[in-house]
């Protein structure tokens, strides 16, 4: 059994969907689970959707309809037949978001978020899982609410593995064989009291590493709009590599500080079963991609991320006491509480500095909280650049124009908060 995962951007229009179906031509007779995103750039404007609706931002029926006409756009290509039994089950999909707006919010937003912006997977996995039956590709269409199980932390479902394992073979395993292919949402999870619960944005990947651990695949291929795993970038620098192979660390090394190519949480289950993970190109088939994997070879290459909108946050205890284990335990319990990732810190005797996102929801409630025990500066506008592999030279090329504010180097990695001058 292999998994396939397909974000977005392959199936932001028809001609995308039937990139994906000629893809799947090639694995004829194969066992597959095909994992699928919203199409294109739908989860944003259910978003928008969600805020129309719970904050009454702009008309939610405006933007419910702007959603519509973009999935019939496509459905139009890909079923000329207008009289073809889809477009009525597509348009009782639609009425279930429609009614889920008619009436006044009763949930927190995250909750309403998650029951509105989940219907992008539900209306692309609708339509791929139809259209290519349509065109002989035999598939069965299942719901990911009632296979990956979460506790009830909307927005961010924390997943219960041991049950999804048991669903996942009670329900899964037996569809895909009798079936060969099961296509399914990503990003989706549901509750022991059936509601919907999302993993957190891009989660999709993750979605096909949950499953994947859960059938014990043979592997799990990512299909990209970029040829693999590349050592830089290529939004922001020329000359970019691609690496052919990867390990587990490296990967979650450079996708925990922002290679945006694989969700970071995609890793670990597939380490803890040794499944591998290929990054391909859906638009070149041929091309070999990237492989992840225990043995895969040190990268031969420096690799380099940024990570932008970071603030460096600076403590000092008012009293010029030292920031020592009972300061620095109760300084990481105001950051836990309020959910604020750190992803550098360096500690002097009397100051303590951490570099984190400048995420507006959450940092200005930190720094009011600090600044009960603590005297506070911070330092906005920064970039936190991870270089793994360093050497001198993508030393300088990345800190070129730019003021180190903080440096740390380990055996094989270094890290540097940078402000642009
Ligand atoms: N559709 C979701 C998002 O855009 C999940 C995903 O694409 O992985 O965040
Ligand atoms: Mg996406």
């Amino acid at each position: 059994m292999q998994v396939f995962k397909f974000g977005g951007a392959s199936v932001k229009d028809a001609n995308a969907v039937k990139n994906v179906a000629a893809i799947l031509k090639r694995y004829e007779g194969k066992q597959l689970i095909i994992v699928v995103s919203a199409m294109g750039k739908i989860t944003n404007a259910l978003e928008r959707l969600v805020d129309a609706y719970f904050y009454k931002k702009e008309n939610a029926e405006v933007v419910l309809e702007e959603i519509k006409a973009f999935h019939l756009n496509i459905v139009t290509e890909l079923f000329p037949n207008k009289s073809h039994s889809f477009y009525n089950d597509l348009e009782n999909t639609f009425v279930e978001i429609q009614w889920a707006i008619e009436d006044e919010p009763t949930g927190t937003y995250n909750f309403e978020y998650d029951q509105i912006v989940s219907m992008g997977e539900v209306f692309s996995t609708k339509i791929i899982s139809a259209y290519l039956n349509e065109i002989g590709i035999k598939n069965k269409w299942m719901d990911a609410r009632g296979l990956v199980q979460t506790d009830n932390t909307y927005r961010e479902g924390k997943v219960d593995f041991e049950l999804t394992e048991s669903l996942v073979k009670k329900d899964l395993v037996p569809a895909v064989h009798t079936n060969n292919i099961v296509t399914t949402q990503g990003f989706l999870g549901g509750t022991s009291e059936n509601f919907t619960t999302t993993l957190g944005r891009e989660g999709s990947d993750y979605t096909a590493a949950i499953l994947a651990y859960c059938v014990n695949a043979e592997n799990v291929t990512i299909w990209k709009d970029v040829p693999g795993v590349l050592n830089a970038d290529p939004k922001w620098f020329d000359n970019t590599i691609k690496i052919s192979e990867l390990t587990y660390q490296d990967a979650i090394e450079l996708t925990y500080y922002g290679a945006t190519v694989i969700h970071p949480k995609t890793i670990k289950p597939l380490q803890n079963k040794g499944i591998p993970l290929f990054v391909r190109s859906f638009l070149n088939h041929d091309e070999e991609g990237t492989v992840v994997k225990e043995s895969g070879r040190k990268l031969p290459i420096p690799s380099f991320i940024f990570k932008v909108n970071q603030v460096l946050i600076s403590l000092q205890a008012k009293d010029f006491s030292f920031i020592a284990e009972d300061n620095l335990s109760s300084i990481f319990e105001v950051f836990y509480k309020h959910g604020v990732k750190i992803h550098m810190m360096q500690l002097s005797a009397i100051n303590f500095s951490v570099c984190t996102d400048n995420d507006a929801q959450k940092v200005p409630g930190l720094l009011a909280e600090l600044q009960n025990d603590f005297k506070v500066l911070y330092n906005d506008n920064l970039e936190l650049c991870t270089i793994r592999y360093y050497d001198q030279s993508t030393l300088d090329r990345v800190s070129i124009n730019k003021q180190i504010l903080l440096e740390q180097k380990s055996r094989y990695t270094a890290q540097m908060v940078l402000k642009p001058v």
